[in-house]
């Protein structure tokens, strides 16, 4: 369905991001990878979601929180390709603290990396999408970017920040090719999340087992983690002609977090 499009997806050598690559890869999309990690290991997904979907996967190191090496990303997509067709903004980092104790420092970078990174690659990308009258955008989100929990100022602020941007970039694309959408999980068992389940066992003494199914119980009905397929499986969709007319939406996956 995606041969011939190619897709940037920030923060895809881990998590939810990873998933969305494999996806988009798996339906025909070349991928430019991006993220931090082992060069080894980067390379050996690079190598892997190419063999496995038969599609040009690359990788690109720029730092999301750098709008200078954001340009070079989409660049490198459009040297490549000829375009930046997909564009996922997913990288994004947590920090967890009440307010009067929240680092300044940290406020800053979370406000870097998931929310004002978006800006930075959608303004680059837009103008080679509207060049060829296609594109999506698919911001990943959160459960908070919908409703808030305690102890994540920077994170939630973004995620409402990144779902409110969602909603201008689709009016500004509304009579285009180009939809720009919202994907909102909850919990999904990534790196990001198992450091704040490792954190609850220390405060709390419970085993891994038991911590993981308070933070489930606490947020989301099913008592399951999303999983990284299951959004990029999302992700597919909303590249799908079936997709055309969503537009400015928020779209949740998280058991039922929201509903309640
Ligand atoms: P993760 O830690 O597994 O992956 C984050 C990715 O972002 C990694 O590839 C990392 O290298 C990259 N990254 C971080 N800082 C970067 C920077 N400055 N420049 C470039 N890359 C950078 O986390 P994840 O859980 O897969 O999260 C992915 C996205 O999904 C985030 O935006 C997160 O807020 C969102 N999300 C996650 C959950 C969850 O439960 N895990 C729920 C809702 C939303």
């Amino acid at each position: 369905m995606l041969k011939g499009k190619s897709a940037i997806v920030t923060g895809s050598t881990s998590g939810i991001g990873l998933g969305i690559a494999r996806a988009l890869a798996r339906s025909g999309a070349n991928v430019l990878l991006n993220g931090w990690g082992d060069e080894q290991e980067i390379e050996r997904l690079r190598a892997q979601i190419a063999h496995d979907s038969g599609t040009d996967v690359a990788y690109h190191g720029a730092d999301m929180q750098r709008p200078d090496d954001i340009a070079a990303l989409v660049d490198a997509a459009a040297a490549r390709w000829g375009g930046a067709d997909i564009l996922v903004n997913n990288a994004g980092i947590q920090h967890v603290a009440p307010i009067d104790s929240f680092p300044a420092e940290r406020w800053d970078a979370v406000i870097a990396v998931n929310l004002s990174a978006a800006f930075h690659a959608t303004r680059h990308a837009l103008p080679l999408m509207r060049a060829r009258g296609w594109g999506r955008i698919i911001n990943i989100a959160s459960a908070h970017g919908l409703v808030a929990s305690a102890q994540k100022a920077a994170y939630v602020a973004a995620k409402h920040g990144l779902v409110g941007l969602t909603k201008v970039t689709a009016l500004e694309t509304a009579q285009s090719g180009i939809t720009c959408n919202a994907i909102c999980p909850g919990w999904v068992l990534t790196p990001l999340v198992q450091q704040q389940i490792d954190a609850l066992a220390a405060r709390e003494r419970l085993s891994p087992l038991e911590a993981k199914q308070r933070l489930l119980s606490e947020k989301q009905p099913s008592g399951e983690f999303t999983t990284p397929e299951e959004i990029g499986g999302l992700a597919v969709f909303l590249c799908s002609p079936a997709a055309n007319q969503i537009r400015g939406a928020s779209l949740s996956i998280d058991g039922g977090w929201t509903a309640q």
